[in-house]
């Protein structure tokens, strides 16, 4: 009988299990969106019942829809949206609040405060990270200060905390398991990734008791059982979903790097065995521990990437799909000269303004959607390009190739800009799957299918590369007009 491992796949808007075969080709997947909540400005919560009741749904469908004997599925791994915040009651199984998403900006005059006190120096040195509400610890404060429920369950020691990896854990083991993995556990901010341990001084800081915390293990481990689909399952794996995607991808190596293009923009880049902060506001995350091998990678996101897409595609009816883009590039006036930058949520990574918005410079009588179209997609490869800059610059390693995929990926165009702006080699790879195969991986690591990472390396398969196609003549005046509009329009909104 054929043997399968099952990725559960928890995304932002929605969740989807992907069902591999032991050769990691992909048999079938199943998916469904769920309810987001924006109860105030600035606010985004989740359901957690709502996602662990989907996840346990896709599952029974995907067993049903492939006729699938439980004993066939030998492993199951975990890949999640990272930070966002679950706390719950383990005696009812009930979560005390929505979870906080890690969208919401809600802890942002917290964060001032601890910033005019230094404590993101403090923060950056044991984590990693940029002080900011994206992450879970302000998240994790702001429940226990806010939900006079908190203090009576923490008391009668029946609270727990979890990003959504350790919700889902514990709800498929039926309260077994309060386990997170080092990846999902270097997103909070209160983890001392260089010790492995929860910070006491971070923990203090924030005031979180340390016995609502799950136990921190690697990224292939014997998570726990599953016994709710008819059999035991194993699970086998778990990874935050951009780490997923960097094995998904086998960045396995120091100067290694994967960009992800969906919604957002995530680029990460495996900068080898030893912690080492940014000084050019990147993050420093645990890239995976596996088999007692720990590596670490730099983090740099975009916040607007294919949902600028969605903005022409909805906001300005430029075309009915997303990937007309393609097409319309191509008609673009190649002597209109003009820059967009869609910070229409503000700028990530390697900028961090979050107040600055959008512009479009340089627009004449002669432009036409074609050329706004043609100026973002642009603008991507611009961004990506200060990403690598800050990134190159941080750890001194020159990129010469990247790893991408995420819905973008799908425009050829895109992939071209990208590798001329860029002046680097672009690969996107033939399963651009890449999220639900990391983790898929890990649960084989754990099951023995795979022995070591050095096999994944040989699974991973190129599909098409671009190769810088412009000369340097011509692009020098254009980055030089990029990093012009950039520090404008920051000057503008400051
Ligand atoms: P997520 O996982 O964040 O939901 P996906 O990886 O599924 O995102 O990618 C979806 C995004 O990719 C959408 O924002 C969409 O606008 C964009 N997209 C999809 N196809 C294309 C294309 N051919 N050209 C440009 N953008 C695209």
């Amino acid at each position: 009988m054929k043997k399968y491992i099952l990725s559960i796949d928890q995304g932002t808007t929605s969740s989807r299990v992907v069902l591999y075969d032991n050769k990691f080709n992909i048999c079938s997947i199943v998916q469904k969106e769920f309810k987001q909540y924006f109860p105030k400005d600035g606010w985004v919560e989740h359901d957690a019942l709502e996602i662990w009741k989907d996840t346990k749904f896709l599952i029974s469908k995907l067993i049903k829809k492939n006729r699938l004997n439980p004993f066939q599925i030998i492993s199951i791994g975990i890949t999640n949206q990272r930070e966002t915040t679950v706390l719950w009651n383990k005696k009812t199984g009930k979560p005390i609040n929505k979870a906080i998403v890690w969208q919401d900006r809600r802890t942002s005059d917290y964060c001032k405060k601890l910033k005019n006190f230094k404590k993101d120096i403090l923060i950056q040195k044991i984590t990693g990270l940029v002080l900011d509400p994206y992450f879970s610890a302000t998240k994790i404060k702001w429940i226990l200060d806010n939900n006079p429920k908190a203090k009576k369950i923490l008391n009668e020691n029946n609270l727990l905390f979890g990003t959504i990896d350790s919700w889902l854990l514990w709800n498929l083991t039926q309260g077994k398991s309060h386990l997170t993995d080092i990846t999902n556990a270097s997103r909070t901010m209160i983890f001392d990734s260089k010790k492995e341990e929860w910070s006491n001084t971070l923990l203090r800081l924030f005031n979180i008791p340390k016995s609502i915390l799950p136990r921190v293990v690697e990224n292939a481990y014997n998570f726990g059982t599953t016994r709710l689909f008819g059999g035991n399952i194993e699970i086998g794996g778990m990874a935050g979903d951009q780490q997923s995607a960097t094995i998904g991808q086998a960045c396995f190596n120091t100067g290694q790097s994967k960009s992800t293009y969906g919604t957002g923009c995530f680029l990460l880049m495996n900068i080898g065995n030893k912690f080492k902060s940014s000084s050019n506001k990147l993050l420093t995350t645990v890239a995976y521990k596996i088999k007692g091998k720990k590596m670490y990678c730099y983090e740099g996101s975009i916040f607007v990437a294919g949902s600028a897409i969605q903005w022409l595609r909805d906001k300005m009816s430029f075309f009915k799909e997303a990937n007309k883009s393609d097409l319309l590039y191509s008609k673009a006036n190649l002597e209109e000269n003009i820059t967009f930058v869609p910070a229409l949520t503000g700028l990530g990574a390697p900028y961090w303004e979050p107040n600055v918005r959008g512009a479009i410079f340089g627009i004449t009588r002669n432009t036409s959607k074609e050329d706004i179209i043609k100026a973002t997609i642009d603008s991507l490869s611009f961004q990506t390009l200060d990403l690598i800059k800050a990134m190159q610059k941080d750890s001194k390693i020159k990129i010469r190739e990247m790893r991408v995929d995420g819905g973008m990926i799908n425009n050829n165009n895109f992939l071209q800009s990208l590798s001329n702006v860029t002046q680097i080699k672009i690969i996107k790879p033939k399963n651009i799957e890449t999220t639900s195969l990391g983790v898929a991986y890990l649960a084989a690591l754990n099951s023995g299918i795979i022995k070591n990472t050095k096999q994944i390396e040989k699974l991973w398969k190129q599909n098409k590369i671009a190769n810088p196609k412009i000369s340097k003549k011509k692009l020098t005046p254009l980055i030089k007009k990029w990093n012009k509009t950039i520090k404008v329009l920051i000057t503008l909104n400051s």
